[in-house]
């Protein structure tokens, strides 16, 4: 079948719109129509490919309508609402626990640009024959019209929920809103201090607000997403740049923070998300620290750990999709979780405009609106 996909790999700024061939579904996967996608980080760094073969159709935030069922799919019928999470094996001891963002298979079945057994779902048709294009970035290679994905990947959603704003739900929100209630368990009353306010820290944020801390600090070089944060639950906001900053958060609680959230890869944040702890504090992080030669050098980080502190990589909020994202869409009903306010719509055959904002930062959500989506 001939679909639309945005294509890495060719050297343009943006991904570029071309046709291509996608193949059926195979057995335990789905054709899915997709409404909307948002753009991420990891999709910019993969373009041009960081972890991932080239060229490649990226996209990891897709919500979309199941079109097609592979042999032995369960669970699913054609017309369902889905959003996609990342891929996952379901055998080893993480997916077993329910606990998927850890899988053993995590990297090659995020990341390899096609399935296990080396086959891809697109091909490019060119004059000199047929190209082989990378698919299943995350399962999903979503920066298309269609994508064919592992039935694991895909949540079921009702069918009341605008589709359209979905999709973030999948990877920036959930990072952000896993980290602080499934990985940190930020609770009532406790202390949090979350740097970089783009979506994954805005919605740390949002659900810092939700389990009901008390104190919520954001820190950002951005006055306007320093507002921003603060309509959305942060008591305290700081410029990053501030002279003694680390003293101006530690102040807030009088004893330091009970939990930092670092949404950010700059090495003097890593450090200062350390250093802000109160005794017993938990430092959770999303991306590791750019190389740089300041450190944290290991004894500096030694020092900064006593005193019962921990330090804590989280992948994909530690969330378990099938169970997290529909209750995270019942909060955003409610009012309780507004994270529709960090989008912005683009249409497809505006990627280029799409990617620059995202890059710029000038988006904090860039969604994507496929045009053959009419009944969304
Ligand atoms: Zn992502
Ligand atoms: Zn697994």
């Amino acid at each position: 079948m001939k679909i639309t996909a945005a294509l890495s790999g060719r050297g343009g700024d943006a991904p570029e719109l071309v046709e291509l061939e996608q193949e059926a579904p195979r057995a335990g996967e789905m054709r899915i129509r997709l409404v909307a996608t948002g753009i991420c980080h990891t999709d910019l760094h993969e373009h041009p490919g960081r972890h991932s073969p080239q060229p490649i159709v990226l996209g990891h935030e897709g919500a979309g309508v199941v079109e097609e069922l592979g042999e032995g799919v369960s669970g699913f019928a054609v017309g369902d609402h889905v959003i996609l999470s990342g891929n996952s094996c379901g055998q080893c001891p993480s997916c077993l626990a329910g606990r998927p963002t850890y899988c053993d298979l995590a990297m090659p079945l995020c990341f390899c640009g096609k399935r296990l057994d080396g086959s891809t779902a697109l091909c490019q048709h060119a004059d000199e024959g047929d190209h082989p294009v990378h698919s299943h970035f995350f399962g999903q290679s979503s920066f298309a019209t269609h994508a064919i994905v592992p039935q694991r990947t895909a949540v079921k959603m009702d069918k009341d929920l605008p589709l359209e704003k979905l999709g973030p739900l999948g990877c920036g929100v959930v990072t952000g809103a896993g980290g602080v209630i499934e990985a940190l368990k930020v609770g009532f009353g406790d202390s949090i201090a979350v740097f970089g306010t783009g979506g994954v820290g805005l919605s740390a944020v949002m659900a810092a607000k939700l389990v009901g801390a008390k104190h919520i600090v954001a820190v950002d070089l951005s006055d306007e997403r320093l507002e921003l944060a603060r309509e959305l639950g942060a008591t305290h906001t700081f410029r990053g740049d501030q002279e003694g900053l680390a003293d101006a958060i530690r102040k807030v609680t009088g004893r330091g923070m009970q939990f930092t959230f670092n949404t950010t890869n700059a090495p003097p944040v890593h450090t200062m998300a350390l250093d802000v702890l109160a005794m017993n504090g938990t430092a959770g992080f999303v991306a590791a620290p750019l190389p740089d030669a300041n450190g944290p050098w290991a004894p500096q980080m030694f020092a900064m750990l006593a005193g019962g502190r921990q330090l804590r990589g989280i992948l994909g909020g530690d969330a378990n999709p099938r169970t997290f994202l529909p209750q995270l869409a019942d909060y955003w009903r409610q009012g309780r979780l507004p994270f529709d306010r960090l989008l912005s719509f683009y249409p497809f055959k505006e990627i280029d405009r799409a990617w620059a904002d995202a890059k710029s930062g000038a988006a904090i959500k860039p969604v994507l609106l496929m045009e053959n989506s009419d009944d969304a």
